[in-house]
Parts: C-alpha cells; structure tokens; sequence
C-alpha cells in the first residue's frame, strides 16, 4: 500500500526533493505552495497525511494547523512540520500547536521517507520500508 501525501511548501527545490522521494517510495503526492491553497487541499484532496513548511505566504504553518486541528474534517490527519527552525524549544512550540511531529531541513534524503512512514497507519507505509519500520 501507499498513502494520499499533501506537501504545503513554498520552496521549489525543497518541494521536489520531497515530493521526488515519496514518489519514488510509492506515495502519491499533492502539492500546495501556500497556506490557504494548503487548506483548500487538505479538504478536497483527501490526503492520508500531511507534510507542511512553518514560513507560508498567505497563512503560515501555524495557521494551517489551527484550521486543520480544529475542522472535524481533518483533525485526525497527521500533521508533520518540516521547518529550518532549529532553536531548542520550536519542536515543543510545534507540538504544542497541534502538529503530530517535527522534522529539520536541510532534508536528509537517507532518511526522510522512513521519517514520514512512521506517521503514517502501518498499511500505507511505503512497501520497501515495510519490514523495516514494523
Ligand atoms: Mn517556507
């Protein structure tokens, strides 16, 4: 199995990294370069879960995780911050702001899509990481 991934970020290079290695993973992935372009998927693309940068034009990534944490439509959709922002403290400011989990950039490409598949329901992991993770 494979998951419905959505990445809101507004970095080009970031985006494709990303989205290049969860595709070569199996996942299909749905871009959104915004915050509210971000929500508008979230709602209608029906994403398993949920990749979003913290620095958004239009609405950053703590006011997606307001909206989405607070729409019975999306509250149960994990959420993984991924942001530059490295000060000790942000992952617990991240957390507390409803996001399931954190990770840094740069983006390590030995490991990311095995960082993702653990927020994801053991079925729609990516297969070659199945064995791996459980
Ligand atoms: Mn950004």
């Amino acid at each position: 199995m494979s998951a419905r991934i959505l990445i809101i970020e507004d970095n080009a290079p970031n985006m494709e990294l990303m989205r290049y290695l969860l595709e070569a993973f199996g996942h299909t992935v749905v871009t959104a370069c915004d915050g509210v372009e971000g929500l508008t998927l979230a709602h209608g693309a029906a994403p398993d879960l949920i990749i979003c940068d913290i620095h958004l034009p239009k609405l950053d990534g703590l006011g997606v995780i307001r909206h989405l944490k607070s729409n019975l439509c999306t509250h149960v959709v994990p959420v993984v911050a991924v942001t530059a922002q490295a000060m000790v403290g942000d992952r617990d400011k991240l957390l507390g702001a409803g996001f399931d989990g954190y990770l840094c950039k740069p983006i390590d490409p030995e490991c990311f899509v095995k960082q993702v598949d653990a927020f994801l329901p053991a079925p729609l992991r990516s297969v070659r990481l199945h064995t791996v993770l459980s």
